[in-house]
């Protein structure tokens, strides 16, 4: 191309017309134009410039046990569910890596995963956990705010949006990473029968939830939402995408029990089931998926089902002090950096737990209520240079709390 002096060659723009004009031996290139290339390089070929750092696309993958091994640093109990999920991402990734090595004469489905328990029994964190343990992009996904397509909210689309951007754009390590969906239950559509055309409104979410899961090709907004029409969109393949829904499925149990009673009497056996009625989740079963709200197709695109257990009093306290992140940990060492050493009387413990049940904050609370007895020390303290040492006792816990906005919380 001849190169007209003080022009762009690529837009015609004259020197005047823009900030800067670079010149070539054979061309010129403005300031805008450098930015709009910018643009398409990293949209077109930031993945592949990616996939060739992360040599290794399908993450190595250890064996089931392994996987629990890894799960119990940072998540404690719940050792059904561990198991369960942990076969589950390690057939996951073994299918993806056949697949590559295609033998064609089976072709292994692929299982996504749904953990079903109360709220702050760690399902998020389990989800998280794994695909730490995994190094692959993760992404969560509430599914509360997500409506159908033309709805306010946010598409389904939206939640690959995130996964993208947990991957830095690099498509190929995002078609290869976990998504977690929270409050599936919330989009269970409120009656079993399908005919109902009233009150629907989770359905059309569902349906749209399905075809993700099942695997399909989607074009992705790459900010997300429908406010920036111009984005190119980037195309994401779903198939290799490992799912976890989680959800609460509050009263669930009372459709458990129920069936359980027909199962009893439907065979006509004498012999009464012995169901433990207090934790009637561990016998959930697809049918009551089902029969709680999500679709048949929905149930059967999740076809690991797991539920976690509630956590007692003990657990919590463990989950204080045992975690490979436990909080007291976090806040021993925050006070570490200031040169001040933290130490707990084992009371305390007992304390935060009994607080955190009572206010009905669960697992999620424990922190909290950490944050508020410590709350004055760790506004003072690094200003004091004459405080090395800080020893908190229940009373003095149980003082902090009283005055803290934490108290405001208790449920009657
Ligand atoms: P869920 O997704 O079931 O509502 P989360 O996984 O988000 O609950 O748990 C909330 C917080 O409670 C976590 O960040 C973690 O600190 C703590 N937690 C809950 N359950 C456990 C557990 N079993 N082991 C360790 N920490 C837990």
């Amino acid at each position: 191309m001849a190169k007209k002096k003080d022009t762009c060659s690529f837009c015609g723009a004259s020197r005047d017309e823009v900030g800067l004009l670079l010149s070539g031996p054979d061309g010129n290139i403005c300031n805008v134009c450098v930015e709009r290339a910018n643009q398409i390089v990293k949209e077109e070929f930031g993945s592949r410039r990616k996939v060739k750092q992360t040599a290794k696309i399908v993450p190595k993958v250890l064996k089931p046990i392994e996987i629990k091994n890894f799960l119990d640093q940072y998540v404690i109990g719940q050792d059904i569910a561990k198991r369960i999920l942990a076969v589950a991402v390690y057939n996951h990734y073994k299918r993806i890596d056949h697949a590559q090595t295609a033998r064609e004469d089976v072709e292994i489905e692929k299982s996504n995963i749904i953990l079903v328990g109360e709220t702050g029994t760690g399902k998020t964190l389990l989800a998280r956990t794994i695909a730490r343990m995994l190094n692959v992009p993760f992404a969560i996904a509430d599914a509360t705010v997500l409506t159908e397509a033309g709805y306010v909210g946010e598409d389904v689309e939206s939640i690959l949006t995130r996964l993208l951007q947990a991957s830095d754009y690099d498509v190929e390590a995002a078609e290869r990473g976990i998504v977690f969906i929270d409050e599936i239950d919330k989009i269970a559509r409120k009656s079993d029968n399908p005919s109902i055309t009233r009150d629907v409104s989770g359905e059309g979410v569902q349906q749209a939830l399905l075809k993700l899961l099942e695997g399909t090709i989607v074009n992705v907004p790459p900010q997300g939402g429908r406010k920036h029409p111009e984005q190119k969109m980037i195309q994401v393949n779903t198939k290799n995408v490992l799912f976890i829904a989680g959800g609460a499925f509050d009263g669930i149990e009372r459709i458990i029990a129920a069936r359980h009673h027909t199962n009893v009497v439907g065979y006509g056996t004498d012999k009464k089931e012995q169901i433990d009625k207090e934790n009637l989740l561990q016998y959930i079963a697809p049918a009551d998926l089902k029969k709680y709200g999500l679709i048949p197709e929905i149930v059967g695109r999740l076809p690991i089902l797991t539920h976690l257990e509630p956590l007692s009093a003990e657990t919590m306290k463990r989950i204080i002090t045992e975690p490979k992140n436990a909080l007291v940990k976090q806040f021993t060492r925050l006070f570490e950096l200031d040169g001040i050493k933290l130490e707990f009387e084992a009371d305390v413990f007992d304390f935060v737990v009994e607080k955190s049940i009572e206010y009905k904050l669960g697992a999620r609370g424990l922190r909290a209520i950490f944050e508020a007895i410590l709350a004055d020390d760790m506004f003072e303290l690094p200003s004091r240079k004459d405080v090395k040492h800080l020893l908190i006792t229940r009373d003095y816990a149980e003082k902090k709390i009283k005055k803290s906005s934490l108290s405001k919380f208790k449920v009657a």
